[in-house]
């Protein structure tokens, strides 16, 4: 299938989960370019698509950072680990970090976005799952981490991310991150991947990360 049959289809499933769930704004499709072949990209700008996400600084720059000048619509998010001293490419190039999840990150970041006077949306990623091999702040530090450590560094976070146990149903994992947010006041839900899309547009996912699914199987 081309890149717009799939975009085509995508946007059919979003719109159906959003009536089944009874919203009336759609998520965010935040499309995941990482390791995907510049043809496909340039046929996902050819149809429209503007917000992209990453996992790699690195990779994006090569990817991006000249498509920036030619696309001033662009939008990148960053939603792959973030090492603190990748910090000040991260705050230049992208528009959102979705994956604060320690001081000193926060640190790094806060510096950056001072030094370059720019102001990315920041979400905290949360290991919902408690996976010691993944990243993300632990439930029960979310509380010190958003009402402590954030404001110590000057950020104020949007939102919250996670990314479900891979071999575990997505919905409770959802449900928590939901319950989280109402709880802290933050307004974004970075959730719902390929697989699961549509089961955190139920749970309330304001940004949904997809990329197999519109892209076609990246390169490993
Ligand atoms: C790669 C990645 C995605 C997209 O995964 P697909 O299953 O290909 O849709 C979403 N979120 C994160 C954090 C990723 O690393």
């Amino acid at each position: 299938m081309s890149f717009s049959e799939n975009l085509a289809e995508i946007e059919a499933r979003i719109s159906k989960a959003c009536q089944k769930a009874e919203r009336e704004t759609a998520p965010e499709l935040v499309a995941v370019s990482k390791r995907q072949p510049d043809e496909r990209i340039e046929a996902a700008l050819a149809a429209g698509v503007r917000v992209f996400g990453e996992n790699r600084v690195q990779e994006a720059q090569e990817r991006w950072s000249e498509r920036r000048e030619q696309y001033p619509d662009l939008k990148l998010r960053l939603i792959g680990p973030l090492q603190s001293n990748k910090s000040e490419d991260a705050v230049a190039l992208f528009d959102a970090i979705d994956v604060l999840d320690r001081p000193k990150l926060a640190r790094t970041l806060a510096d950056a976005i001072q030094k370059l006077g720019k102001s990315p949306d920041i979400l905290v990623q949360v290991n919902t799952g408690e996976e010691p091999q993944k990243a993300g702040v632990l439930p029960a530090d979310l509380e010190a981490f958003i009402a402590k450590t954030c404001p110590e560094f000057g950020i104020t976070p949007k939102g919250l991310m996670c990314i479900p146990p891979a071999d575990e149903p997505a919905g409770p994992h959802f449900a928590l991150l939901a319950k989280l947010a109402n709880r802290y006041d933050l307004k974004e839900l970075s959730m719902g991947m390929s697989g699961d899309f549509e089961t955190a547009i139920l749970y309330g996912a304001t940004h949904i990360r997809v990329g197999s699914a519109l892209f076609g199987e990246r390169d490993s």
